[in-house]
């Protein structure tokens, strides 16, 4: 199926990555660890940039930069230069902020993604480095703030802007080009995502193919899912009663759920880029072939694996792939219980028992679910069961082998199911007449009584398989 995209949506994504994983900031020795600190406690002359004060580049930055253009197949430049962009607001203490212009470390770029209709290709326009500003923070809405404090804690962390194409054709499409890159981004360690502000989006939108507007300042994927719902919505009402969609930037208020016009474009800055006198030109070339060589797998190849090493759905294979985390800990189980048998357990069962508990794959261990696998492949309990332990250890903590003792989980012996199987079909004569007379659902009647019999922990589909032999006699 095609998906023909009838209003014609346009979704271009400008994002932000910190890169946290760095010890300290891109031009001076500031710690970068600031998250649980008092405000203005991280700072130096050179973050702040005042007078006299020159920037140093941290070599360990333009390696990870380079890291991510090539995880995103894109070309490394040659030799790359920073520039000033001018402008002048309060987090930015300088006047300018120190980014890359024309020569931008990585370019044309591309993510495969999980379109509306199979797989598409998002091309990636370019990816470069920059400072991050310091960080304002209104008293109130931003609308209303009587006063606005400032944090420059965050200022001089080292960015990387990743720009892609208008190739996005819905909020869901942006969602998984977010996650995608997400991904990819935990594979190369570069940073870790759950930490505030780690990854910021801008996003730009049209429809109809009309004018495009920008909506700014969005801190989450899942706010960046409701930015589009509700900016394209809002636009094809617009355009519906008459309006026009002039060129904009918009501001996304995540408590509210709605984006706010900032101003026109006709107000826009004039950034009056010029080069950064103070770090000369870099030559990158020469550290690709090194850092290319020590590219981990990365999801798209790790999955193509999965799926042929171990046979396993390309379903169960994209679930076990997102996170590399998983991924280890899937392929540890799979090196100590049947492959398929593993990706049934791990992906659809305690994944689905994590994400319910908002919880990471850390909070299980490997031994533990290949005890659970190895006591429901043995037949010493049920399904059920097996899910019930899992549920237990993640509320309750506790060892498998003991909960299945205290929780009294073990199958009960063959012939306490024969006698409830007896009891069962003896105690329902009309049931069974039911049933013999065509109405099936009258199995399901018997096959209850011998659960309650056997306080449910009988294996359901056995029940029913020797209540329906017993009757059928
Ligand atoms: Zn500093």
């Amino acid at each position: 199926m095609v998906y023909e995209n009838p209003d014609g949506v346009k979704i271009g994504l400008e994002v932000h990555v910190q890169l946290n994983r760095l010890n300290t900031k891109l031009f001076c020795g500031c710690s970068t660890d600031y998250h649980n600190d008092e405000p203005n406690t991280h700072v130096c002359p050179v973050c702040l940039g005042l007078p006299g004060s020159l920037p140093v580049i941290n070599e360990r930055a333009v390696e990870f930069a380079i890291k991510i253009g090539l995880a995103l197949n894109c070309e490394i430049v040659g030799q790359t230069q920073f520039h000033r962009k001018n402008y002048y607001y309060p987090d930015l203490p300088k006047g300018f902020q120190t980014t890359q212009y024309d020569y931008p470390i990585a370019s044309r770029g591309k993510i495969v993604i999980e379109g509306e209709d199979g797989e598409r290709i998002i091309r990636v326009t370019r990816a470069h480095m920059e400072e991050d500003p310091g960080r304002l923070q209104h008293i109130g809405t931003i609308e209303k703030s009587k006063g606005t404090l400032i944090n420059y804690n965050r200022s001089g962390m080292t960015l990387i802007e990743i720009v892609s194409e208008p190739d996005m054709r819905s909020p869901k499409e942006a969602r998984r080009y977010l996650d995608k890159l997400r991904s990819i981004l935990d594979y190369l360690d570069v940073f870790n995502g759950d930490l505030e502000g780690a990854m910021r989006v801008d996003a730009n939108v049209s429809v109809f193919n009309g004018e495009r507007v920008e909506v700014k300042n969005i801190s989450s994927f899942k706010g960046a899912e409701r930015a589009l719902l509700y900016e394209i919505m809002r636009q094809k009402n617009h355009v519906r009663r008459g309006g026009k969609i002039v060129l904009e930037t918009r501001h996304f208020d995540e408590a509210r759920g709605v984006t706010i016009s900032m101003r026109t474009k006709e107000e826009e800055h004039d950034y009056r880029y010029f080069p950064e006198p103070d770090l000369v030109p870099m030559r990158v070339a020469d550290r690709v072939p090194g850092i290319l060589k020590a590219l981990p797998e990365l999801p798209d190849a790790k999955r193509e694996r999965f799926i042929s090493q171990y046979g396993i759905a390309d379903m169960h294979a994209r679930a076990l792939t997102t996170e590399i985390r998983v991924a280890n800990f899937y392929e540890e189980v799979a090196s100590q219980v049947d492959p398929k048998t593993a990706a049934v357990w791990v992906a659809d069962i305690l994944k689905g028992e994590l994400n319910y508990r908002d919880i990471g794959i850390d909070a299980f261990t490997v031994e533990d679910i290949v005890t659970v696998i190895g006591l429901v492949k043995e037949d010493k309990i049920t399904e059920q069961s097996g899910v019930q332990i899992i549920r237990t250890v993640l509320d309750e903590g506790g060892r498998p082998q003991d909960i299945v003792v205290s929780k009294g989980l073990l199958k009960v012996e063959d012939d306490i199911v024969a006698k409830a199987v007896e009891e069962a079909v003896a105690e329902s004569p009309e049931a069974v007449a039911d049933y013999l007379a065509g109405k099936e659902k009258s199995l399901n009647f018997i096959v209850g009584k011998v659960m309650q019999k056997t306080k449910g922990r009988a294996d359901a589909r056995e029940a029913r398989e020797r209540v329906l032999a017993r009757i059928s006699k």
